[in-house]
């Protein structure tokens, strides 16, 4: 029997709150650093936790003395006191990855080095509409003007449709580093989780990804009317971009394919992630039981990481009052093989993510019509 590790974990939202799930199955106490009752704590009960910040060095430091390892649901974190942690407990993926990975302009930066197909990309120095300008006449319009840090949800991203949209695109990221990248003409949103274990680098099958107003919307695994080659191909670009970074855990690798079949890499994110929540229902092993095992050393057979039924994820996510969200659980509730994953996150503001839905069946056809009625009513609630 493995010596059950203690395992902290920076931040407790939906994605602290579902490896918690993962953990207790494997009798490991996670230790959560976030505000009191965050949804990861609310199903968690030690006195273990921490009350605070991700981003308070103090804090990380209370964490890492109660734990044998520490690990992250969020790239936004402190990565100076992860770095002084470090002498005293391990952390995963280490935290020159988050470092890096955080700023998606280093991140590019250091992907480059590496081969990694990527959107051609300028950073801003200045920061003025004359150095905008003159690079929107370098990469051409649109392009997508992005903040290098604290960018989700697309809330970070702009996009730039012309030199007359630029002191709009300023004044929406003012006050932020910024870089600009030439716009990807995609026909399809490509993503794979990777694992990296102590002496691997496996990753789960090639999904697709829709996006609507940037956010993640829906998830399709595997990805519909792929070629076998081209979802190969995604997952061997996705496992060469994660084996750039240091450490052990899951990372989202986000593609775009071009329609050319080119693949071309849009961000990778040093955590579990939303195009991997599938996995639960879609795969022996969870993203969240694999982070677990690969943080924790415990064995990940490859073959656990399979599709084992074709599965389809839609996000519920805060619509036009603050109780939708609700409404939409209960109209999945009917829906066969839907199972339903609520955060627990209070009252739904507008655009944030309140759960999910995956649906199972036996074809991707036969989930499509399933899950179709559960669209219609996501779609009627949006804000
Ligand atoms: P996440 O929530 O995934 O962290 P984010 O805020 O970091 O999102 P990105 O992943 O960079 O933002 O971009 C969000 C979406 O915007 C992408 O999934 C894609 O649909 C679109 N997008 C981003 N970059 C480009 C580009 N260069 N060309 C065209 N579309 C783009
Ligand atoms: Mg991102
Ligand atoms: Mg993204």
């Amino acid at each position: 029997m493995w010596n059950s590790p203690k395992v902290g974990i920076l931040g407790g939202g939906q994605l602290g709150r579902m490896l918690v799930e993962s953990a207790n199955r494997l009798n490991i106490q996670a230790n959560v650093l976030d505000v009191e009752n965050a949804p990861a704590k609310q199903i968690s009960f030690h006195d273990g936790h921490v009350t605070g910040s991700f981003k308070d060095p103090e804090a990380v430091r209370k964490l890492a003395k109660s734990c044998d390892v520490i690990t992250a649901e969020i790239e936004h974190v402190d990565t100076y006191a992860l770095e002084e942690v470090a002498s005293e407990v391990r952390v995963e993926p280490s935290w020159q990855a988050i470092r890096t990975i955080q700023n998606k302009f280093n991140q590019k930066e250091h992907l480059r080095k590496y081969g990694i197909p990527m959107a051609d990309h300028r950073e801003l120095v200045k920061g003025t509409a004359d150095e905008l300008a003159n690079i929107g006449e370098e990469l051409g319009y649109p392009l997508m003007l992005k903040s290098k840090t604290m960018a989700y949800d697309g809330r970070g991203n702009f996009r730039v449709n012309s030199k007359a949209d630029i002191p709009e695109a300023l004044e929406a990221l003012k006050d932020r580093p910024l870089y600009a990248e030439k716009w990807a003409y995609f026909k399809m949103e490509l993503a794979v989780m990777v694992v990296k274990t102590k002496d691997e680098v496996l990753s789960y099958p090639t999904v697709e990804t829709v996006q609507e107003d940037s956010i993640c919307k829906l998830v399709y695994a595997p990805a519909r009317n792929v070629s076998n080659k081209i979802n190969e191909e995604a997952q061997a670009l996705a496992r060469k971009a994660v084996s750039a970074f240091e450490g052990k855990g899951a990372f989202g690798v986000e593609m775009f394919l071009l329609e050319d079949n080119s693949l071309m890499l849009c961000e990778i994110a040093s955590r579990i992630h939303n195009s991997g929540h599938y996995t639960i229902e879609g795969c022996a092993l969870s993203q969240f039981d694999a982070h677990i095992r690969a943080v924790t050393d415990l064995p990940i057979p490859a073959k656990s990481l399979e599709i084992r039924t074709p599965s389809i994820m839609l996000n519920i996510i805060g619509g036009a009052t603050p109780d939708s969200h609700l409404k939409a659980a209960e109209a999945a509730l009917s829906i066969p093989n839907a199972s339903i994953h609520l955060y627990s996150k209070g009252a739904a503001k507008p655009g944030r993510k309140m759960g999910h839905v995956t649906v199972t069946a036996a074809t991707m056809f036969e989930a499509e019509t399933l899950i179709q009625p559960l669209i219609d009513v996501v779609d009627k609630m949006r804000a």
